[in-house]
């Protein structure tokens, strides 16, 4: 049996050196066995009796690292990733298929497909706010397409990554999956291979590390970035809906999704009317001391809760700001009409403060989004479809979601991925597949016959001839 710790030596810099994992791996690939499209089935089912036998584990030490309660763990995290996988495993055999395309006339008789296959062995690195999904679900895709991978969790979330680290090896071939803990050392350690593909969830800052070692073996990225979310709140929307949608968007994890609705944009004539809605809804959702509910989260880590507490320095708290330093928490919070350029607006919020921007037109809202980077989400409440039409068509967003938040995420037929800043590359479902596939380009010609005019010595009859054709 192999071990990670077997296969890792550290340099004349003492950096990790992950060289012999990774031949592990290759030689894993080379066996043939991940083409098996059984043999892929086979490891996802075993996921599944990984995430349903520890799962009171995992809820565990999501508890240790986020504070997050059953029910989130269960929705975004391990219901999330099975219900992942049962569509992963239904669909495999279709996905996996030739895709048969036409072929044109200059190349009959013959026919033509796309044959996917495995890219090889693939890094996937995680990050810490759904510590589980989101180093699992892509590797769901890996797996599904046939690759070895190493997963890399991310240290922020402790319990997460050393229980993964655990589980993992009990549950897939050692040949085929691994798992490497640790930080930026260790992360750059693994930077320095020549991976088949990168596949980064995390800020945009560690991207560009990524994405410039990536190039120096042209190993081709995938970037699941963030930035900041709008949420555009029409007059013509059901407010009441509304705001329950947007509290459970904006404060579940306690604001530190990806795709949470990162600051609103409302009507001036409405601001008051919306203020109101979300202070019931929190409380409804929350109760009367939110901060301490069962159901809220806390911050991960020191550093990240004192920049939160720093963002809201002079600014227009209309509601909550109570904190918990010891238990790194801080209640649901609104600030009305932030500085633009003020850090809270400059910067991804990624915690529980929620920015109020009043507009004195809500048509307002589509020059204030083109004017800053394309956010990885967009959502518009609004009852109005003309309003919508205009807004979903003049902006850029990685997903939309009109009349709800982060909903996108339950469909397998709909693609997750950013666009510019947001990031690069998608997956889940069908896309998840094909990210982690190269769809081989095939045509087979029939030996039968052969149209001599494509041959020299060329002729004026065969030029005519061609150009028909052609
Ligand atoms: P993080 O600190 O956990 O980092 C992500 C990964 O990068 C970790 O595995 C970490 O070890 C590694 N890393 C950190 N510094 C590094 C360095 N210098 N060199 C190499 N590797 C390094 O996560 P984060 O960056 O704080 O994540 C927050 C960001 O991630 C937010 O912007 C959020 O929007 C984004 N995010 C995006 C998605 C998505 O699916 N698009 C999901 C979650 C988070």
């Amino acid at each position: 049996m192999h071990l990670v710790s077997d296969t890792i030596q550290t340099n004349a810099e003492n950096e990790p050196d992950y060289s012999s994992l990774f031949s592990l791996l290759k030689s894993g690939f080379n066996t043939d066995k991940t083409r098996c499209i059984q043999w892929r089935k086979k490891q996802l089912q075993s996921l599944v009796s990984l995430l349903t036998e520890h799962q009171q584990e995992i809820k565990e030490a999501l508890y240790r690292d986020l504070g997050k309660g059953e029910t989130e763990s269960w929705t975004a995290e391990i219901g999330y990733l099975l219900s992942d996988i049962r569509h992963t495993v239904k669909q495999l055999d279709s996905w996996a298929d030739l895709r048969h395309v036409s072929t044109p006339l200059a190349a009959q008789p013959g026919r033509s497909y796309l044959q996917p296959e495995p890219l090889g062995v693939v890094l996937i690195i995680g990050a810490w706010n759904y510590p589980v999904q989101l180093l699992l679900a892509p590797l769901v895709a890996a797996i599904a397409a046939g690759n070895c991978a190493v997963l890399k969790p991310s240290e922020l979330a402790p319990a997460c990554s050393s229980l993964v680290a655990r589980l993992i090896p009990q549950y897939l071939e050692q040949d085929t999956v691994a798992v490497v803990e640790g930080g930026k050392r260790e992360t750059q350690g693994l930077l320095s291979l020549a991976w088949d593909h990168v596949f980064y969830t995390g800020g945009a800052q560690v991207g560009k590390i990524v994405m410039q070692a990536a190039a120096q073996h042209l190993t081709p990225v995938t970037l699941e970035l963030g930035g900041k979310s709008p949420c555009v709140i029409d007059r013509s929307c059901n407010l009441t809906v509304t705001a329950r949608r947007l509290v459970w968007g904006k404060w579940m994890n306690c604001g530190q999704t990806c795709i949470a609705p990162d600051y609103v944009l409302v009507d001036k004539h409405q601001v008051t009317a919306v203020i109101e809605a979300l202070k019931a809804e929190i409380y409804r959702q929350y109760g009367n001391a939110p901060v301490a509910s069962k159901d809220y989260g806390q911050i991960i880590h020191q550093r990240h809760y004192n920049r939160l507490c720093e963002l809201l320095h002079e600014q227009n708290v209309v509601f909550g700001g109570e904190r918990l330093p010891e238990q790194r928490k801080l209640a649901p919070t609104i600030v009305l009409n932030p500085d633009l350029n003020s850090p809270l607006m400059q910067e991804e919020i990624f915690g529980p403060i929620l920015p109020i921007i009043v507009l004195e037109n809500i048509e307002d809202s589509v020059a204030f989004i083109r004017h800053r980077e394309k956010p990885l989400a967009l959502y518009v409440f609004s009852e109005d479809h003309g309003f919508r039409d205009r807004l979903l068509s003049k902006t850029s967003a990685g997903s939309v979601c009109v009349n709800d938040t982060m909903m996108f995420m339950t469909n397998p037929a709909l693609p997750f991925g950013g666009v510019g800043n947001s990031g690069m590359g998608r997956y889940h479902g069908k896309f998840g597949f094909d990210t982690f596939s190269h769809l081989k380009a095939v045509m087979v010609k029939s030996s039968k016959f052969d149209v001599k005019a494509r041959y020299a010595p060329y002729s004026r009859w065969k030029l005519w001839l061609l150009k028909k054709l052609l």
